[in-house]
């Protein structure tokens, strides 16, 4: 299908939780990891390609995503979004702004918004103000972020010096005044040079406001809740059949491999939950791993009966990561677990396992890799940012679910396989 929307994620997290709000309205999205080396064919309607490029040099971040802007142009999109992050994470020099700058360049757009607000997750933003929970910016945690310390909560000043030309405000009392009046509002800012201009929103129905005026823009720029009501109203303009968009993916078959590699508390609470249900499960121990290799899982693996979705992991108490640490080093120690983990992803595939339930950020990246994938269709929400994902790995059709630190409840690696057999 020729791609209706094209958009552009600085990084993995980021992209799926984009796919996935995208997705909500039931249509086929396609997540490819890294700008595609080959020409696009077998197109989704919605496109997101990940990229890891929030904190790169400036123009190392231009010139992925104008590579990636390149190949999904070639799919036939029109119109673009760059998505980052709900909290603006930037440095004094981008990369927020010198990207949405030289995309604008790209596409010949004279005038792009900038909508980091989140609602559901307590992002929103107010006469330019971004807020998360009940704080400015500045003085939440995100103040002392490692990599991109947020020390002021005005999106205005935060964008002006990254970007050479007029910065501009569309404000919540004009967004309550409806589409309409924001639309007046940007071309009045247009004709000031107001290039890039920051909206207000405080509530979802703020986001289907400005999605609303915006949506003929070839560049959108915001976090990914902004662009959750696109899908309808493309459908409304009879851009999109919604019906023929759909996404067709199946469940694969029952076989199933838990893999957790993250030592976040929730994850430590879900291994829990999980152990306590009597699944049949391997303990990695990196000092064990360090010494006998990897021989020992994969036997275990080996003798699984997949159809118990079968759990291994490394997760672990603060006590023990820092203990293992201290003798391997952190780094070492790290790999060593994710080689592993992608190794058993691997055999177990090949053992016949079609559903792989992943937990951990890093975790997941070594297992994708492991697997051999590089583009994931989007399936059901399982919770909240975490979706089930369908792909080809080693020629075949697999399910996998990627989850992050702290996402999920409790009960999810149960829950995952509960939202796949009722699809
Ligand atoms: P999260 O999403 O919770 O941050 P990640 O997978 O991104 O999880 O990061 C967890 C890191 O900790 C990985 O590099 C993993 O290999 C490492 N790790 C996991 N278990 C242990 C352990 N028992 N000891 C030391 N490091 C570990």
């Amino acid at each position: 299908m020729t791609t209706l929307l094209g958009c552009i994620a600085d990084d993995f997290t980021g992209a799926t939780d984009l796919a996935g709000l995208l997705a909500r309205s039931g249509v086929a999205v396609s997540l490819r990891i890294g700008v595609p080396t080959s020409p696009p064919k077998e197109t989704a309607a919605f496109e997101v390609i990940a990229l890891k490029c929030r904190t790169a040099p400036v123009a190392d971040a231009v010139a992925e995503t104008k590579a990636a802007l390149a190949w999904l142009g070639q799919a036939g999109a029109q119109r673009f979004f760059w998505k980052y992050c709900s909290t603006f994470d930037s440095t004094p020099d981008g990369n927020i702004g010198p990207v949405a700058e030289a995309l604008m360049q790209e596409l010949g757009a004279d005038q792009t918004i900038y909508c980091p607000a989140f609602p559901e997750n307590g992002r929103s933003i107010f006469m330019g103000n971004l807020f998360v929970g009940t704080q400015p910016l500045a003085e939440s945690p995100m103040k002392d972020h490692p990599l991109t310390p947020m020390r002021d909560s005005n999106l205005m000043r935060l964008l002006k010096p990254q970007v050479t030309r007029g910065v501009g405000l569309v404000n919540r009392l004009c967004v309550a005044q409806g589409v309409d009046a924001v639309r007046d509002q940007l071309a009045a800012l247009k004709a000031t040079d107001c290039a890039h201009v920051v909206v207000d929103a405080v509530a979802n129905e703020d986001l289907v406001t400005i999605a609303a005026a915006s949506r003929d823009m070839p560049l959108m720029t915001g976090g990914s809740a902004l662009a959750m009501p696109l899908p309808q109203l493309y459908s409304d303009d009879g851009l999109l059949d919604l019906e023929a968009a759909q996404s067709r993916n199946v469940a694969p078959e029952h076989a199933t491999i838990v893999l957790s590699g993250s030592c976040s508390a929730m994850t430590n609470a879900q291994v829990a939950k999980y152990l306590d249900g009597g699944a049949p499960s391997f303990r990695l121990d990196p000092l064990a791993l360090a010494e006998r290799g990897t021989a020992p899982v994969l036997e275990w693996l080996a003798q699984q009966d997949l159809a118990e979705a079968p759990l291994i992991y490394a997760t672990a108490d603060p006590a023990s990561v820092k203990a293992a640490q201290a003798r391997l080093g952190v780094a070492k120690a790290g790999e060593m677990i994710e080689a592993t983990l992608a190794a058993c992803a691997v055999a177990a595939r090949d053992a016949g396992a079609r559903r792989f339930i992943v937990a951990g950020g890093e975790t997941s990246g070594a297992v994708t890799q492991g697997l051999g994938v590089d583009a994931l269709d989007i399936g059901p929400e399982i919770a909240p940012g975490v979706p089930w994902t369908f792909c080809t790995s080693g020629g075949a059709r697999i399910a996998l679910t990627l989850k992050s630190g702290n996402f999920g409840a409790e009960t999810f690696f149960g829950d995952a396989t509960s939202v796949l057999d009722a699809m």
